[in-house]
């Protein structure tokens, strides 16, 4: 105990420094309770000083009355570490949380923010107005139908083969996964601020992804309908409680929606050529006709 006992007491509360990895600012620890409030953008916390964080504890005090004010209207799903943000509707605010424990903004430090798949942008808002960009998504996945359709296909033939094989079980042989990149990877979501702990918010919500096993293009386009439903609700909550005032823009959405895009698509070209091959395939006897039928239903998408 000796030792340890000599750390003096924590300089901004006087409160226990924890035994074990304690936390620095400068060259003096503080305690576990005064750091756990630190709640600021990396670029502020990487540069802050004991004056620094006595300021912010000021701030951190003044913030938890928003937090006690906080009435919860709607919560939307990152997906991702399970982050979350909360709104209050009514009295402006929100908080990247499931529950008002963070930083409480209000929507007037909100000076804008971008809402892109992977680098290309989808949503932009601020006070001068909210902008929606036409995705190519829909499209891209559409396009990527033939090479899914192949990619089982491939699959399929080498467990075939692996059954002709005499029964042996051939272990050098390479296990067939399905390596499909995604037509995009992530929302990326960024709220810039005016405020004083804050430059910058980035957060990510994961796009779809094709099924390992079982890639599929409706499923795939089902699931980036869902996340595009919540993304809208992030839209119109942020307007809501930043640009109430903002007018909405579409730009370069064209008179056929993304739905009828999806419903209205005819099997590609390429899905007949396919259906060829596997018959051929089917009347040498190296994939049986039940197997035939499967992969015709599949390329022609019924
Ligand atoms: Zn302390």
């Amino acid at each position: 105990m000796g030792l340890f006992s000599k750390k003096p007491p924590c300089p901004i509360c006087g409160g226990k420094i924890p035994l074990i990895l304690p936390s620095k600012i400068e060259d003096e620890y503080i305690c576990n309770t005064c750091y756990n409030k630190i709640d600021m953008g990396a670029d502020q916390e990487n540069h802050l000083t004991m004056q620094g964080l006595r300021e912010y504890l000021a701030f951190y005090e003044q913030n938890q009355r928003l937090k006690e004010q906080f009435v919860i209207s709607e919560r939307i799903d990152f997906g991702l570490w399970d982050t979350k943000i909360i709104f209050d509707h009514r009295n402006k605010l929100f908080c990247m949380s499931k529950n008002p424990d963070k930083t409480v903004f209000e929507g007037q430090q909100l000076k804008s923010f971008t809402i892109k798949e992977d680098s290309t942008p989808l949503f932009e808002g601020s006070a001068a107005g909210i902008r929606r960009y036409a995705s190519t998504v829909t499209e891209r996945t559409m396009a990527m139908a033939p090479q899914i359709a192949q990619s089982a296909a491939n699959r399929r033939m080498a467990r075939t083969l692996d059954r002709l094989d005499d029964g042996k079980v051939n272990n050098s042989a390479p296990v067939q996964y399905f390596d499909i990149p995604e037509p995009f990877q992530a929302f990326n979501v960024e709220l810039h601020f005016d405020h004083p702990y804050w430059t910058v918010l980035q957060c990510d919500m994961d796009g779809p992804r094709f099924d390992n096993s079982h890639p599929d293009v409706n499923n795939y386009l089902r699931s980036y309908q869902q996340s595009i439903e919540e993304i809208e609700k992030l839209v119109a909550a942020l307007r809501t409680v930043a640009f109430p005032g903002a007018a909405e823009q579409s730009v370069g959405l064209g008179p056929v929606g993304m739905q009828a895009a999806y419903t209205t698509m005819a099997p590609p070209t390429d899905a007949i050529e396919e259906i060829k091959k596997y018959k051929a395939l089917m009347e040498d006897g190296i994939i049986s006709q039940q197997e035939f039928e499967a992969k015709k239903k599949q390329l022609l998408g019924i």
